[in-house]
């Protein structure tokens, strides 16, 4: 069956258009992420550049052949620097703009006016060599980084190796050859990107779902303002936590903190201020943990740590080592950091019982407060610890 170019040209014109509507509006439109707003570009660029060798065989040649070429160019790069974007920062103007640069020049020297493909082994060679850097950024993503990420590279590597095979066959026999013709020209190029371009589409959308999917899940464990576990991600965990320490009989303590006179740091410096008290504490606390422990904020001004293996002695030493961090970490000109009292509630081997140890350590906190703040209180009986 014979396919002819023009017929294959619009039809693939058609489906990446369709393509590039649903992107925009299912899924760049939510997300408005750089790799997607790339992405749409190259769509543009494709459905552009594609429209421009409509004009072949017309007195337009002359410009749209070369134009369609540094246009499709164009959107190569942009393939590429949407991939950069997954992994690194911006691609810098030059990095994008050499490549259709040199493709117009190539173009415009090669007699456009009757040859339309002037310029050829320049614009396959660019071609393959952006998607190819493209298919690299994809592999370079660290493992792991998306379900889809193989799939894409493997697509955009394919891609990039029948452009060089293209090129390949350019040279050896020009666009008039035998293998070029059935393997290399129009309508089976048209084929090929068709299908790799709804492949890379459909991929897009994936990676888009699975980075909301984790900035939600991001957004539903974490505190915003200080990066800590927020309260119900602390207690899920802490549960979770003292039940296998229950298993393996292992002491764990448990520190309430609560920063002293707070309402005066936000009444005399303002609630700015305040919240950089609150990010100054959250670092301390994150110096003076393990890996191990988990640090939560409980409320406002309120933290808590949970330290698996801590007798109460070590969970003192560690409250007083974060109030010791947050002193070094004020700033001689700025805001007065606060002052915090600590409740502290520790519970035997295999006996946590996450309630119990946090009112316990909350009716410590009580007294620290009492006591004049600005102290650790280790509760010293446990009464609600409920045997194992
Ligand atoms: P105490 O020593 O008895 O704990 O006194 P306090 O002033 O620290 O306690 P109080 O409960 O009276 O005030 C807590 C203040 O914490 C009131 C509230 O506006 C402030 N606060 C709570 N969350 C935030 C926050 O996210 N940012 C800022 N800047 N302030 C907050
Ligand atoms: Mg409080
Ligand atoms: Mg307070």
């Amino acid at each position: 069956m014979m396919l002819d170019t023009g017929t294959l040209r619009v039809a693939s014109g058609v489906v990446t258009l369709t393509l590039l509507l649903l992107f925009y509006f299912i899924t760049f439109r939510h997300t408005r992420s750089a790799y997607s707003a790339w992405w749409c570009a190259a769509l543009v660029l494709f459905l552009t550049g594609s429209a421009a060798y409509l004009l072949d065989g017309t007195v337009h040649q002359v410009w749209a052949n070369p134009l369609g070429n540094s246009v499709l160019v164009t959107g190569a790069a942009s393939v590429w620097a949407g991939a950069r974007s997954l992994r690194t920062a911006r691609p810098r103007a030059w990095q994008l703009g050499a490549g259709p640069a040199i493709t117009v020049a190539a173009s415009v020297v090669d007699d456009p006016a009757s040859n339309d493909w002037s310029g050829g082994p320049v614009f396959l060679a660019l071609m393959g060599l952006m998607i190819a850097l493209a298919s690299r950024e994809l592999w370079l993503l660290k493992p792991g980084y998306s379900r889809v990420q193989r799939p894409m590279a493997a697509a955009s590597g394919l891609l990039a190796a029948y452009y060089f095979g293209r090129w390949a066959a350019f040279m050896a026999e020009g666009p008039h050859g035998p293998v070029f013709v059935a393997y290399f020209g129009s309508p089976p190029t048209a084929l090929a990107t068709t299908a790799l371009l709804v492949v890379v589409s459909f991929s897009m959308a994936v990676l888009s779902n699975e980075q909301q999917t984790h900035d939600l899940r991001t957004r539903a464990t974490y505190d915003g303002l200080t990066g800590l576990l927020n309260r119900t991600a602390f207690l899920h965990l802490a549960l979770n936590e003292l039940l296998r320490l229950r298993r393996t009989k292992t002491t764990a303590s448990l520190i309430l903190a609560d920063l002293d006179h707070f309402k005066t740091v936000n009444d005399e410096y303002g609630h700015a201020a305040g919240d950089t008290a609150l990010q100054a504490f959250a670092a301390a606390c994150t110096g003076s943990a393990r890996s191990t422990d988990l640090i939560g904020r409980y409320g406002g001004e309120e933290f808590i740590l949970l330290l698996p293996g801590a007798d109460p002695h070590r969970a003192g030493q560690i409250a007083a080592e974060i109030s010791r961090l947050l002193l070094a970490s004020q700033d001689p000109g700025g805001p007065r950091l606060p002052t915090v009292s600590y409740g502290i509630s520790s519970s035997g081997p295999g006996r946590a019982d996450l309630q119990g140890m946090i009112s316990t350590a909350d009716a410590a906190l009580y007294q620290a407060k009492s006591l004049g703040r600005n102290r650790v209180v280790l509760a010293s009986a446990l009464p609600h610890e409920t045997p194992s």
